[in-house]
This record gives C-alpha cells, structure tokens and sequence, in this order.
C-alpha cells in the first residue's frame, strides 16, 4: 500500500471556469494563463482540458516548448519575453509570441540575426511599476520595432492590473486603463489588460484579449467582501485519508511547540498530508479541513508529514482510512489560504511532486485515456 495522498484534477472545471471567462468577456479572444505548470495543475493537463482558448500564456521556454512539442498550434505568449538571446532560435523554431517589456529586449532584436520573424506583444508600464515601458515611450519603442526585421508587423500591447482583485478600488483600475489607453491613442494593433480579477469585476478591461489564469482553476479572484461571487469551480482537489484517531483528554495538547490544548476530553485525528506536500505550514488552528464532506478545523501545527485535526462529534461517522479534504470540491483553496496569511496561487502552485496527481475520469468529450497527460 501507498501513501495515498492525492490531488485529483478536473478536466470538466476546467472547461467550466474558462466558459465563465468567455461568457464574461464574448467579445474578447481569450489567452488562456497555463504558467507554473498550470497553477499546480500540471502544464499539458491545463492545456489539453482548454485547449478550446485562443491562446495560451506561459512564463518561460520551459513551459512554450514542451507544450508546442505536444502538438498546440494556439499561439504560446512568453509573458516575460525572451531571458537570453539564446532563446530567440527557440522561438522561432517553435513560433512562440514573446513579450517586450525592456529596453535591452528591443535592441536584442535589433541586432538579432536575420531569421523568421516573430510577434510581438509590447508591454506598457500603466501604473504598476513592474514590466513595461512608460506610457510616454511606447510610441518610439513601437516604432523602432517596427522598424526591426525580426519582428514581424503585427505588434500588440498589453498592460497588467494591480488592484482590480478589490472591486471597491475604482480608481486605481480605471485609472491603469485610461493611461494604457491614452498612450496607444494612434497606434495600430490588439489591445490585452485583463487578468481574472479583471475579466469578472471589470468590462473596461475586457479589450481584444483576455487573459484569465486563476480563476480558470476555480479559485475566485477577488479580495473584497462583495457577496456576489464568480460562479467558478475549484479544478484540484487535495485530500489524504486519516490514518490514526487518538483519544486526548482535556488539557492535553497535540503537536509540535505545543499550540493547542484541548479543552474539553475529545478525539483528535491524524491526516497524511504535510508541508512536505505543500500544504501551508502556517495554516494555524481552525483552519478548515473536510471529513466525509463534513467541516471541522486543524488543530495544531502543520508537520512534513501529517496535520491533526479536530474529530469532535464526528467519531460515529468517521474511520481510519477516510478521505480528508484539505482543499478543493466543497472547500475553496482561497479559504485555506486565509488562514495561512497567503492566497490560493500559492498554494496551488506550491503542491509537491510526492502527491499523486490524477485526472477526474468522466463521460464527455475526452473520454478514457484523459488521464494519460
Ligand atoms: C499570471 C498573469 C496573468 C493571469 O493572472 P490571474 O490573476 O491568475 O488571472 C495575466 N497576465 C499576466 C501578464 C500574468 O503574468
């Protein structure tokens, strides 16, 4: 027997959230985000099972390669651009987009050797400070690119949003759109602003190209307190079974540094899940956990190998060898994540190759074998 630690991906929610994003945006082509190995997800699992989006976005070779190798023809963004030189054979080889966000980009290209050329997504800085250039340069870099025989003619501009997770900051989203769109006033080409937060809070942002990531793993993207909520389900589910139930006795206390004491005589049980598997070692008591679909907390710090868990009026119902939930059908990663002083990318993305992760078999249009990727 295995350790039967198990994340299990559904292809179905998948499909599901990235019809969310169509439907939220119809008039925008959607670039479907499959960087960091699909949010955890697996890269050519995120891929196949959105294979139906206009376009994908990745970060780096090391996600463009392996997927145009599985055979996508989609347009592949590199949404940092080219790291090196060395790449730009890669990205011809391959037909990969590549993004401009500096300086020493363009005059990469300027000097490239002669060779098919690529396309270009130029970025610009409205407001974020991270990538891009400034909206008063664009139209120069524009037109030196323009100029560059390794860039073909058609260029596109893409900006990215800092705030728009909180729907009750209009100004600084509103704002972000009216500089991109202000510097781009004469210029020719698609136009991309909006991530997930932006695709479902914010129509301004919906432009030529959406570009949806979080939100197609099920994981709602907004930080305010609104109770409207984007209709999304969560694609990875996490459990563990239990593998030990220990009767504790009031003012007992379980685990490392000694963080909970039991109040009352009760049952506490034992979960092989850890941080080992990137379940968030500061998740602290009280953090949500599902047994037979029933909520209950943990208990106790987070171990490399193993949580505990508060069995209370529960022991009728439970035995060793049932699954726990620790995020995913019935429990949004988002609610972990809060009571781990972090947010659900990171811990989708920070799952560790120890937990076997599976394709949800089902009756549709993949039919058997989808868990071959
Ligand atoms: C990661 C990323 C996205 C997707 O953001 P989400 O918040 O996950 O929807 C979109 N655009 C760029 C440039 C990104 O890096």
């Amino acid at each position: 027997m295995t350790r039967e630690t198990r994340a299990v991906i559904s292809p179905a929610a998948l499909r599901h959230n990235l019809g969310v994003a169509h439907r939220a945006a119809p008039d925008s082509r959607v670039m479907a985000v499959i960087k960091s190995n699909g949010y955890g997800h697996g890269l050519l699992r995120a891929a196949r099972a959105l294979r139906h989006a206009d376009a994908f976005g990745v970060t780096c070779m090391e996600e463009a390669v392996p997927l145009r190798e599985a055979g996508y023809a989609h347009p592949i963004l590199l949404l940092e651009g080219l790291f090196d030189i060395s790449e730009l054979e890669l990205a011809r080889r391959y037909r990969l987009d590549m993004l401009v966000h500096s300086d020493w980009q363009v005059r990469m290209l300027e000097t490239a050797r002669p060779g098919r050329p690529l396309s270009v997504w130029l970025k610009v800085d409205s407001g974020m400070h991270r990538l891009g250039f400034a909206p008063g340069d664009v139209a120069a870099v524009c037109r030196r690119l323009a100029d560059t025989a390794a860039v073909n003619d058609n260029i596109r501009f893409v900006t990215h949003l800092a705030c728009a997770d909180d729907r009750d900051d209009d100004s600084t989203t509103a704002r972000q759109v009216d500089v991109f769109s202000a510097c781009l006033r004469d210029l020719q080409g698609d136009r991309s602003i909006a991530n997930s937060a932006g695709v479902l809070g914010w129509p301004i942002t919906h432009a030529d190209w959406i570009r949806p990531g979080v939100m197609l793993y099920g994981v709602d993207p907004f930080i305010d307190e609104r109770s409207e909520r984007p209709q999304l389900r969560p694609a990875m589910t996490l459990s563990s079974p239990l593998i030990a139930i220990t009767q504790c006795a009031a003012g007992d206390f379980v685990g490392y540094g000694a963080t909970w004491t039991c109040p009352e005589d009760m049952p506490v049980g034992v979960v092989a899940i850890g941080y080992g598997d990137g379940y968030p070692r500061h998740a602290g008591n009280g953090t949500p956990v599902l047994v037979n679909g029933r909520e209950t907390q943990m208990v106790g710090r987070v171990s490399m190998d193993m949580i505990t868990i508060d069995l209370r009026g529960l022991l009728d119902e439970v035995s060793i060898g049932d699954r726990v939930t620790l995020w995913g059908e019935g429990l949004p990663v988002e609610r972990v994540a809060a009571h781990a002083g972090t947010i659900g990318y990171e811990l989708l993305c920070g799952v560790t190759t120890r937990v076997h992760m599976e394709v949800e078999r089902q009756d549709n249009e993949d039919g058997p074998g989808t868990d071959a990727v």
